[in-house]
């Protein structure tokens, strides 16, 4: 074999990437890295990143309507959409170079262009170069699901359009019930944007406790949003030229008459066009590529990190499964991603943070499962007289007194999240809640205060229930 160029090539300068690649690099491999687009992936420059800063500014709504229970005048508040946009690509710019920075000072050469598998040890770059490589690792992530198939489906955006929008839309149907879908309602609707969700489930948030899906819902009509639940977008028209509004038919019969559409019904791993099966890298049916727990493909020297592997797509899972690849195959230190107790965020307006087993998921495999549950008005809420509330929830082993899932809805929620995912990592149990003493005032407090079952316990006759395949 000709003479290697790099010990490792990364294809794709994300999350994942470029962790992997500044780890291997610190271990001492010749590393390079190709990036197609901007240095920082989809969490920086058009996902997590500016998603966040988007909530952030449609939450300022309320706030000023708070402060007038307060004391403050703030005056009639106005918004100026471009001048949010811009002020986000200054700070998705900013980041966009600290990336490239750190792969810089980390001594690895940075490819800014696409690169696809011409064998197991050979990339090849979109300026034609060949590279002769011992390692690879891909790490594409994943691009937004349109429904090609669906008559007017151009006329419709997806969440990297929504970013950079021009102007802010008068009105606006968001097509899904996942995370991506419910941020993006509560961004436009806060910002003043009527929106309607189409979904075609009866319920949003899937997989998420059934509270959390219920109360979302509930909150959301309270502020104006529309729910076409159990419904299907048929076709897409637009009427009266390129700056008419867009007509939606929907398999009711209704028709939906809107200024955007966009669809955030999921992501598919980027794997088109990659070379995958030149070099022999195997797939699944959702096009993800198939690793072991090591982030090891079909191939012996190429491995597979991130969203493109459909684990759990969220960016700290994308970091850990490339630090842990870049520890193991260069660093002698071999360990692996831990995926138990992964707390998650939906940075909806109400906030979720949710963490560990489900209700549903509890009750399938544990015989006694109590469930506390709090539901009150905020402090803040009393002076402004908002409605905002918060919603909390411990499900626990009702056997052992183990929590084993916490699911929260309200201010914070995320915030919180993070560290009862310690807790429930070291075997906390309720009566570790009940023995810590409270922080006055405050709505973590209430979590310390779950006196009594307040809902249920769930019994189950036969111990092995859920067990059973
Ligand atoms: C709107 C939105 C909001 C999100 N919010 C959150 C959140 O709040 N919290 C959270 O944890 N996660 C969130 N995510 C998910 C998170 O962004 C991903 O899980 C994470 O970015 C995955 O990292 P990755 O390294 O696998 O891939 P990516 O970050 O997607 O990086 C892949 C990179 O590879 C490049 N690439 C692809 N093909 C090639 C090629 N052939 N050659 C060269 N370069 C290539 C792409 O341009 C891209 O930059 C969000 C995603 C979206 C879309």
């Amino acid at each position: 074999m000709a003479q290697e160029d790099f010990d490792l090539f990364v294809i794709g300068g994300g999350s994942g990437g470029v962790r992997a690649a500044r780890i291997a690099a610190s271990h001492g491999a010749r590393v390079g890295i190709a990036e197609e687009y901007r240095f920082g992936g989809t969490c920086v420059i058009r996902g997590c990143v500016p998603k966040k800063l988007l909530v952030y500014a449609s939450r300022f709504a309320a706030d000023f309507e708070d402060a007038a229970g307060y004391g403050w005048n703030v005056g009639k508040p106005t918004f100026d959409w471009p001048s949010l946009i811009a002020a986000k690509d200054r700070e998705i710019a900013r980041l966009e170079r600290i990336y490239a920075a750190n792969l810089q000072k980390a001594d690895a050469t940075l490819f800014p262009e696409r690169a696809t598998l011409l064998g197991p040890n050979q990339v090849k770059l979109a300026s034609g170069r060949i590279l002769n490589v011992a390692k690879t690792l891909i790490a594409t992530g994943g691009t937004p699901t349109l429904p090609h198939e669906l008559p007017g489906v151009e006329h419709a955006i997806s969440s990297n359009e929504a970013f950079d929008l021009k102007a802010l839309p008068r009105s606006i149907a968001i097509v899904g019930g996942g995370y991506i879908a419910l941020e993006f309602a509560g961004i436009f609707a806060g910002l003043g944007t009527q929106v309607t969700v189409v979904h075609r489930g009866d319920h949003v948030l899937r997989n998420f406790d059934s509270d959390l899906s219920r109360r979302i819902v509930e909150a959301y009509r309270a502020r104006g949003v529309r729910f076409e639940l159990e419904s299907l977008l048929l076709k897409l028209e637009r009427r009266g030229g390129a700056a008419g509004p867009i007509v939606a038919t929907l398999n009711s019969g209704n028709l939906l008459e809107v200024e955007q559409v966009m669809f955030a019904i999921g992501r598919t791993p980027n794997v088109a066009g990659l070379g995958l099966e030149r070099a022999g890298v195997t797939t699944d049916r959702n096009d993800a590529i198939i690793v072991d727990e090591l982030s090891r493909t079909s191939v012996p020297s190429i491995y597979a990190i991130g969203d493109v592997t459909n684990r759990l797509n969220l960016t700290p899972v994308a970091i850990r499964e490339g630090h842990a690849f870049a520890d193991t195959v260069f660093g002698e230190a071999p360990w692996q991603a831990d995926y138990e107790h992964v707390p998650k965020a939906v940075f909806s307006t109400p906030e979720i943070g949710t963490v560990g087993l489900t209700e549903e998921d509890a009750v399938r495999c544990h015989a006694v499962v109590d469930i506390y549950r709090a539901d009150f008005r905020t402090l803040k809420a009393t002076l402004s007289g908002s409605n905002e509330r918060m919603m909390m929830k411990l499900v626990v082993d009702g056997s052992s007194d183990r929590v084993l899932g916490a699911h929260l809805l309200g201010p914070d929620a995320g915030e919180l999240v993070q560290v009862i995912a310690t807790l429930l990592r070291t075997g906390v149990t309720k009566r570790d809640f009940d023995q810590t003493m409270p922080l006055h005032p405050s709505s973590a407090e209430e979590l310390m205060t779950l006196r009594t079952r307040s809902a249920r316990r769930i019994q189950h006759h036969d111990p092995l229930r859920g067990l059973m395949p």
